[in-house]
């Protein structure tokens, strides 16, 4: 068996050796002449002159082998159904699908915004996009109309699919409003947009622009529509995600670096094999969703399961459940998720035989070591800790065991994945800190391997500044975390060094939520800060300077103007924006030039020294959140 040291050195060492070999993971109409071309740093293409089709490799070339294995199980606690697609059904349906927004006018190249809930419609809209060679946008069904509206007009779609709702805990949460008002906000006017009934409620339909989803798949029943051979740059989607502006980012990702990407991934890291199940309890909405509910799993030939509901609805033992009946192999989670279950009767974990499970994977935000202990000791499975992002679309730092079996550390996210080439920076010097135990930024030197982000949605500059410029002159990628490296090299990541949160595995810019508590018509300034939370990893928690300062001058008016500004933020952003509280104070804590202290009121909230405050204008601001805070 090879190392894993020897295996990470020669996906760096032999890049291009490495690659290609990894590329033959997935098949391809042309063969690549070219694995990596780095010549215009940092645009990177991976496997230059080849063409091949994501939709083929998830779906159609599984088709002769394993046609009648399940591909895509859909599980419904919230409507109770129970709905498995065999490899040949999910042919089918991604064709019907296909030839319907083929009707709809999209063509090569358009974008298709995705708004809907975990149902497989959803998942059949992604892989018709890549069928067809256009490029979906999905956005997550949490977000409501300003966010949606930025995301529409920021992607220009020509269709937006959606469903009438979805539903959280039994309630019933209705999209078609919020995706009306979201297009009615928005400059960018899609042509279509196709909306599947769920039958959970009415909605009314724009006369000319809404198509209904079911006659049309009947129309085109036994339609067939040919996968489109792209190019392996051609762009495959995009995704939104949070930064430090206001502004959302549209993460844009190839075709044939992410196949292959995800493809060795879920060999080397995520211990599957073709014909197994895996299952990963995120949203489509967000990145795991796409990487490893969709593409990753059926690439491998593997099922996917689809879960639309609570881990805790009808009771905590539902996802074991689910293991023990599709003999689940892998599954990934978040640590929220798992805080969540841990507040339940742990026999729930125990019921079901949990034997066919190989390990649970945890990502998207800090796995806290209590946390780590209690899952590994109810389930008795190893438990891998994954570190990444939306701009790379697979793990950075994980353990590939798939290669060589290691030993894991509580608190350490593991090891630099094979292709990443992962540094630790002096944030002010940009030197690279070699020695053990130093704090720095997490960096990862150029070129990033296949798979991640090939640029920002019609933003080159921004990705560029955004992404590349932390040591001048050099191809080196930031990802905004700090880390630290121990002697042995396992990294534990410490928190994001800009204004972007984590709200349960959620990433949030609190600079959005600024902006939308800031249009209320009483609010003069507003400074939204992340401050650790027992259950959510962390909250959004908002301090606000009143234009009419007696609108909260008794504590039964501010806690009524606090409702009110939560009820923007859900109106606006969504509820998973929501900040946990709004106070009110007369002034923010500013330096003299005029620049708001974050930092020191994230400390003074979690009860941590603020630091240095010599450059603070009026240090009675400070004291106000103080007071607030211990009040
Ligand atoms: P997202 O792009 O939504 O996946 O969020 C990425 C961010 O989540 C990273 O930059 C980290 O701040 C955080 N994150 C993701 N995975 C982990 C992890 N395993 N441990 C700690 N933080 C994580």
């Amino acid at each position: 068996m090879t190392s894993y040291a020897d295996f990470h050195r020669r996906s760096l060492q032999d890049r291009d050796g490495f690659w290609a070999e990894q590329a033959k993971l997935i098949d391809w109409h042309t063969p690549f002449s070219q694995v990596c071309d780095n010549s215009r740093p940092p645009f990177t293409r991976w496997f230059v002159g080849g063409t091949t089709n994501l939709c083929h490799n998830a779906v159609d070339r599984h088709v002769p082998t394993r046609g009648a294995q399940n591909a895509l199980i859909f599980v419904s606690t919230e409507t109770n159904q129970e709905r498995i697609y065999c490899y040949a059904d999910l042919h089918a349906e991604v064709q019907r699908m296909a030839a319907i927004l083929l009707e709809l006018g999209v063509k090569k190249g358009d974008r298709v915004l995705v708004y809907m809930p975990m149902i497989p419609e959803a998942a059949f809209a992604m892989l018709a996009c890549a069928r067809i060679g256009a490029l979906h946008s999905v956005v997550f069904g949490g977000f409501a109309s300003v966010s949606l509206a930025s995301r529409i007009d920021d992607s220009e779609p020509v269709v937006v699919v959606s469903a009438d709702a979805g539903s959280r805990g039994g309630k019933v949460v209705p999209y078609k409003g919020l995706l009306d008002e979201a297009i009615q906000l928005a400059a960018h006017k899609p042509a279509k947009v196709l909306m599947v009934d769920r039958g959970l409620a009415p909605f009314p339909r724009a006369a000319g622009r809404d198509v209904d989803y079911a006659p049309m798949r009947e129309k085109h029943l036994n339609t067939k529509v040919p996968c489109v051979w792209v190019d392996s740059t051609h762009p495959s989607y995009t995704l939104y995600t949070s930064g430090t502006t206001g502004k959302p980012k549209g993460v844009q990702r190839d075709t044939g670096g992410y196949a292959v990407a995800l493809a060795a991934s879920m060999k080397h890291i995520f211990l599957g094999n073709p014909g197994e199940t895996y299952f990963s309890t995120s949203d489509i909405g967000w990145v795991v969703g796409h990487s490893y509910i969709v593409y990753g799993p059926l690439l491998y030939g593997m099922a996917t399961i689809m879960y639309e509901g609570l881990p805790i609805r009808p009771d905590a033992a539902i996802w074991w459940s689910l293991v023990e009946k599709y003999k689940v192999t892998s599954m990934f989670s978040a640590p929220t998720a798992v805080r969540v279950l841990k507040k339940q009767d742990p026999a729930a974990l125990t019921r079901h035989d949990l034997s066919s499970l190989r390990a649970l994977f945890l990502a998207g935000e800090p796995l806290d070591e209590p946390t780590a202990k209690w899952i590994a000791e109810s389930l008795g499975k190893p438990i891998i800790d994954n570190y990444w992002q939306t701009e790379t679309g697979w793990p950075i730092l994980a353990l590939c065991n798939g290669v060589e079996p290691q030993r894991s550390k509580f608190g350490s996210t593991g090891k630099p994945v094979y292709g990443y080439d992962v540094k630790l920076i002096d944030e002010n010097t940009g030197q690279e800190l070699t020695a053990p135990n130093q704090k720095g930024v997490v960096v990862i030197e150029g070129p990033l391997p296949p798979g991640c982000m090939q640029t920002l949605w019609r933003d080159d500059d921004r990705f560029v500044k955004t992404y590349w410029s932390s040591v001048p002159g050099r191809q080196v990628y930031s990802t905004f975390d700090w880390g630290i490296r121990d002697e042995d090299g396992y990294i534990f990541i410490l928190g994001r060094t800009d204004d972007v949160i984590n709200v349960a595995g959620h990433r949030l810019g609190t600079r959005e939520i600024e902006e939308s508590i800031s249009s209320h018509p009483n609010v003069a300034e507003v400074a939204v800060v992340g401050v650790a939370d027992q259950l959510k990893g962390q909250v959004a928690m908002a301090f606000a300077v009143l234009k009419d300062p007696g609108q909260s001058d008794t504590p039964e008016k501010a806690l009524k103007l606090e409702g009110a500004i939560m009820k923007v933020v859900d109106e606006q952003l969504g509820a998973v924006a929501r900040p946990s509280r709004v106070r009110f104070v007369t002034v923010l804590p500013k330096t003299r030039s005029g620049k708001l202290l974050r930092r020191a009121i994230q400390a003074v909230c979690e009860g941590r020294d603020p630091g240095d405050l010599t450059t603070i204008e009026d240090p009675s601001a400070l004291q106000q959140v103080k007071d607030l805070v211990a009040g």
